[in-house]
């Protein structure tokens, strides 16, 4: 059995208080996991975490972390792009190359994002996804058990040193059933009804694919249309929308569990009435994404949303194909936008609209913590959180029975290598320079 042992000056699980939640969790009892280990070892067998301790490790370990911290891989719910790649054009090398790229930010699962396009262009999208998606899931055991030993084929090298790519969790649709008045970089001539026809239409191409579908609640049929993607597994996110709170009571009512990108491309906090944000903000039942570029939303008010809505808020990217990039043009929804130069600056449409981000995770994470949210709240709300939202209790965790994808933090909290089922992807140099493929 393939066995590997991490231990770690620092450890962040994001574990949940207690493992109960943990599909294959060998043993029922296991007490709880805390949230930071300092020092810490890991457990991998087969893929899966199978044991987590504080202090020295049980044997001497196959790697040891003498530095940074050790936190569950980043699961990214809306990435519309990266490394000059648009997700909505759905071209099987390009989706393939992010996937190998993607665990260099610290991001080990993620769900591709189109954004509003006219509705047949979506559903053959969602189509050719749905295709691809099959494709490139990767073959793994699905338990802790070994898998049965394998015929070797002569030539070919054994099964555990083929890198392996970030999980594509199904995809993010964004649009287009949302509001003109709140439509930021989507365009308005795409934006449509939620009817039954429409939503079926998008349903059947995705092939139990479509992951998460943003909405606006006050579009005619939008209730309707929200129970009946709940009641077929798709989670309904509230998002480019200028529904009142009351609205979005509703939409939560009839099954949405989510608000895309707190406060951008939807109605604010008035303390009268207190919008989409005020809703999100103050309904249990409500976890809203949030990007913490810093330029979406400013420092301070990121750190008001971890503080009003604790455990209930996920970082996103909302990454665009100019992400990983040099500044220049490059498209978002099929239509140009351009990354200005700068550090951290968000790409724009030509008449200036924010259209998504250049984010990484891991920066996400650091910034979170640059405002005074703790690092294991910050690692949680890129890791756990997200997961626990899209129904994955076996990602975003180091907890026995998790699925043992991981990220080294190093100096400045940077992705400095990075694990998929307990195979090292990613390593930076020490120098600092292009990261590189390492399989071990
Ligand atoms: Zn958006």
């Amino acid at each position: 059995m393939a066995e590997l042992l991490i231990a770690a000056e620092n450890i962040v699980t994001a574990a949940p208080p207690t493992s109960r939640d943990l599909p294959t969790s060998r043993d029922p009892a296991t007490p709880p996991v805390p949230d930071v280990l300092s020092p810490g070892y890991v457990l991998v067998e087969n893929g899966w975490i199978t044991a987590v301790g504080e202090g020295e490790p049980p044997r001497t370990p196959d790697e040891y972390l003498d530095h940074g911290v050790l936190t569950p891989g980043f699961v990214d719910l809306q990435v519309n792009g990266y490394y000059g790649v648009e997700f909505e054009a759905v071209d099987e090398a390009d989706w393939q190359m992010v996937a190998d790229r993607l665990p260099e930010t610290g991001t080990t699962s993620f769900v591709p994002t189109f954004i509003t396009a006219p509705l047949p262009q979506l559903t053959d999208a969602l189509k050719a996804a749905a295709r691809l998606i099959e494709q490139l899931a990767p073959t793994e055991p699905a338990t802790t058990e070994p898998a049965p030993t394998e015929p070797a084929t002569p030539g070919a090298p054994p099964r555990s040193t083929i890198p392996r790519p970030a999980r594509i969790l199904g995809v993010h649709v964004e649009g287009p059933f949302i509001n003109p008045v709140r439509g930021g970089a989507h365009n308005q001539d795409w934006m449509t009804d939620p009817t039954p026809e429409a939503v079926g239409a998008l349903l059947d191409a995705a092939q139990g694919h479509l992951t998460i579908m943003t909405l606006a609640p006050e579009r005619p049929g939008a209730l309707a249309a929200i129970r009946h993607l709940s009641q077929s597994g798709t989670l309904v996110s509230v998002g480019h929308s200028d529904a009142r709170a009351s609205q979005v009571a509703e939409a939560a009512e009839a099954g949405a569990r989510m608000v895309t990108h707190l406060f951008n491309g939807q109605r604010p906090l008035h303390h009268r009435e207190p919008g989409v944000v005020g809703q999100a903000l103050a309904d249990p039942r409500l976890t809203s994404g949030l990007i913490a570029d810093f330029s979406h939303v400013a420092a301070p008010v990121t750190a008001i949303a971890f503080a009003a809505a604790p455990g209930r808020i996920v970082l996103v990217t909302d990454a665009a194909a100019c992400a990983g990039m040099p500044p220049g043009e490059y498209l978002l929804g099929g239509q140009p936008i351009e990354l200005p130069p700068g550090d951290g600056v968000p790409p724009v449409r030509p008449d200036g609209t924010l259209a998504g981000s250049a984010l990484r995770m891991d920066v996400a994470v650091s910034n979170m913590v640059s405002v005074g949210v703790s690092l294991p709240a910050a690692v949680a709300a890129a890791t756990r959180i997200p997961a626990d939202l899209i129904g994955r209790p076996d990602l975003g965790r180091i907890a026995p029975g998790a699925r043992a994808d991981l990220t080294w933090l190093g100096a400045g909290l940077r992705a400095e290598a990075t694990w998929l089922a307990g195979q090292r992807l990613h390593q930076k140099s020490p120098k600092g320079q292009q990261g590189q493929e390492e399989a071990s």
